[in-house]
């Protein structure tokens, strides 16, 4: 079985007058532990459709599905990283790794093993007490997917999350991602408009076409 099944997917915003289709019969299946990268202009439904397989947001028409099971609202198996930094700045880096586990109610002494051991392989270890502010943008983008590794997920899906950094940081977070991934082995969706970043990481390229968005090729 897939671990991700996009059938016929559609998606269309506004009312009749007004109408915008993000995304016009839009079908994939990935397989577990794929790394694959949606790659198109900006406008052509990349971001639809992760925030659809983080179940943010419904299809209009279509059907979704994780492990066999309907994308309805948030499942435990996917875990999220976006591009702007999405850590609480009030939270130290420790308490925002934790934060989803504490959420879940795993006890406090787990959530500590699992936090530090997370921290020590993104090299964080030493600013687990610090703020975000206090990091730099690469820093605070390692801390956003640590949160996500933390619990564990089977998927990761990442909305150009190397987006807001510098070229030389970009290149970092990259190779990073890739020792996490060869590591972990997780099911990876990456969306970017970056060329380059795609041919890098990608197992599949999947390249979508706008108005309407649609896949163009693979
Ligand atoms: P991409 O990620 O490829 O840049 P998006 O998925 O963000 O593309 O957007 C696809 C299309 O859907 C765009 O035309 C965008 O304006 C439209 N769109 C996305 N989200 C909304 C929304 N919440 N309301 C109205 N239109 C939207």
């Amino acid at each position: 079985m897939a671990m991700i099944e996009i059938e016929h997917v559609t998606k269309t915003f506004g009312n009749k007058s007004n109408e915008v289709i993000a995304l016009q019969d839009v079908s994939l299946s990935i397989g577990a532990g794929e790394f694959v990268v949606f790659l198109g202009p900006s406008g052509c439904g990349k971001s639809t459709l992760l925030r659809m397989l983080a179940g943010l947001t419904a299809p209009s028409a279509g059907r979704l599905a994780i492990e066999g099971r309907p994308i309805h609202g948030r499942d435990p198996a996917v875990g999220m990283v976006f591009q702007s930094y999405t850590s609480f700045p009030w939270l130290t880096v420790e308490d925002n790794v934790g934060f989803g586990l504490e959420l879940a109610n795993v006890p406090r002494a787990t959530r500590r093993e699992t936090t530090r051991a997370i921290l020590d392989r993104v090299s964080l270890t030493k600013f687990a007490g610090a703020y975000p502010s206090q990091l730099s943008g690469g820093m605070q983008q390692r801390v956003a997917i640590s949160r996500a590794l933390a619990m564990d997920p089977k998927i990761l899906l990442m909305d150009e999350p190397f987006g807001a950094l510098d070229a030389m940081t970009r290149v970092e977070m990259q190779s990073f991602l890739l020792d996490i991934w060869s590591q972990d082995r997780k099911t990876v969706v990456f969306v970017t408009h970056d060329i380059d970043e795609a041919i890098l990481l990608a197992d599949r390229i999947v390249v979508f076409s706008p108005h309407p968005g649609r896949i163009a090729e693979e």
